[in-house]
């Protein structure tokens, strides 16, 4: 069944940029104006949304034994294993954009369950890749037995010989149009799971090893081969709002969720993301504990005790649907929080949403609400609310850049804050 959503009340530079996002995602988008303001008609096919397969297999030997809720577990790649060499060939491989790569690595974790699949270890074909004619000059011919019976695969001669040969197997494959996914790992794995994998729960497992996929691309893991280690001590502490017993604000659709588990999410992938950032941060999560007071006492005598530079309470905003836009809390007289809420505000242009109160600035005095947040810690803090949780637009507008868009917004802030602001 095809999936139809309708966004309405955009303006003129909303509704073209979000058609061009959901077109890069692989939706038809059908654009009308109604006095003033746009409607965006977004469908995506129905193979896009169920991962049904209409064809048979013709790339998944998958190991099958990848296990999404083991993501954080994965160990820094090193040369000395075959999987750790093809993380580091794909890491430079020049041909290959970044979505690109986090959408095949993706794949591989699942295809060959993180590189322990003996189609991995022993022949280098991490993909599950069965032998065709067209493989030719890339990959020689091995019979091997996989979970889904015995079959004829290819066997790469090097790391680098895969990567090339996974990408050709595409190119030449009953994949058309791959190319116009280049900026979009997702859109390109809706386009070429169903023909890929047998395995109708295939897209979903493959879709939730992003973070893992984009954490052994960025290097997160410490003492790498061929890492330059951070040298950077600015410490960024990420407080993420509410806790799990009181989730905060419900985000209505796209976002979906209420605000402990968006931001943990924005807070997952600021970490994953800092070091490029020149920023070493760490998560702090509050813990329910009656007293609210004594809750927002506890986490900031943690980034203290951290040493924690700056802090950022990640939160949304809530009233109701016509409420809007962006802003920035922090202690009234703190100069450099002022000076962080400035740059955070700067950098959340990409919302296109309105600067509250004119320049998005919200100081805080005694009594406010998160008052307490804002002068629990020895650090600079600024407390966000970078959208309208309760304003679908607002919700579109942030769904769209994704929390990791948001993510990187707020580290750009932090690492120019940190190299102009901060002494003065
Ligand atoms: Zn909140």
């Amino acid at each position: 069944m095809a999936f139809t959503r309708f966004y309405a009340g955009l303006s003129a530079q909303q509704a073209s940029d979000f058609a061009e996002i959901f077109t890069r995602d692989g939706a038809t988008v059908l654009t009308t104006e109604d006095e003033g303001t746009f409607v965006l008609q977004v469908t995506y096919p129905d193979t896009i949304v169920t991962g049904n397969l209409p064809g048979a297999p013709t790339g998944s030997a998958g190991a099958g034994s990848a296990s999404p809720t083991s993501a954080g577990a994965a160990a820094p790649p090193t040369p000395d294993t075959s999987w750790g060499r093809l993380i580091l060939a794909l890491r430079n491989a020049p041909d290959l954009r970044a979505q690109q790569k986090i959408a095949c690595l993706s794949q591989w974790i699942v295809e060959s369950g993180r590189g322990t699949s003996t189609l991995g270890r022993q022949y280098l074909n991490f993909g599950g890749i069965k032998y065709r004619a067209r493989m030719e000059g890339y990959a020689t011919p091995v019979d091997y037995t996989a979970s889904d019976g015995e079959g004829v695969y290819c066997r790469f001669a090097s790391e680098e010989a895969f990567i090339r040969g996974y990408w050709h197997f595409i190119a030449s494959g009953p994949y058309e149009d791959w190319e116009q996914f280049r900026d979009s790992a997702a859109g390109y794995l809706r386009h070429v799971a169903p023909k890929y994998a047998a395995d109708p729960q295939y897209l979903e497992k493959v879709l939730s090893c992003f973070a893992e996929a984009e954490g052994l691309l960025a290097g997160t893991g410490a003492g790498e081969a061929g890492q330059v280690p951070s040298r950077s001590s600015f410490r960024l502490a990420i407080v993420v709002g509410h806790n799990s017993v009181g989730q905060g604000a419900n985000g209505v659709a796209p976002i979906s969720r209420p605000e402990f588990q968006f931001n943990n999410a924005v807070a997952d992938r600021m970490m994953e993301e800092a070091a490029h950032y020149n920023v070493v941060a760490k998560r702090f999560n509050r813990v329910h504990q009656g007293s609210y007071n004594e809750e927002i006492r506890t986490v900031y005598r943690e980034v203290d005790g951290w040493g924690g530079n700056c802090a950022l309470e990640l939160h949304f905003n809530a009233l109701n649907a016509e409420s809007t836009g962006t802003e920035m809390l922090f202690a009234v007289g703190s100069t450099k929080s002022r000076a962080l809420a400035t740059r955070l505000v700067s950098e959340s242009g990409w919302l296109h949403l309105k600067l509250r109160g004119g320049d998005g600035l919200k100081p805080l005095q005694a009594g406010d609400r998160g008052y307490s947040s804002v002068v629990a810690s020895r650090a600079p803090t600024v407390l966000t609310e970078p959208f309208f949780g309760s304003n679908p637009r607002d919700c579109l507008a942030a769904a769209s850049a994704g929390e990791a868009g948001l993510g990187r917004a707020y580290l750009r802030a932090v690492r120019d804050w940190a190299t102009n602001d901060m002494l003065n």
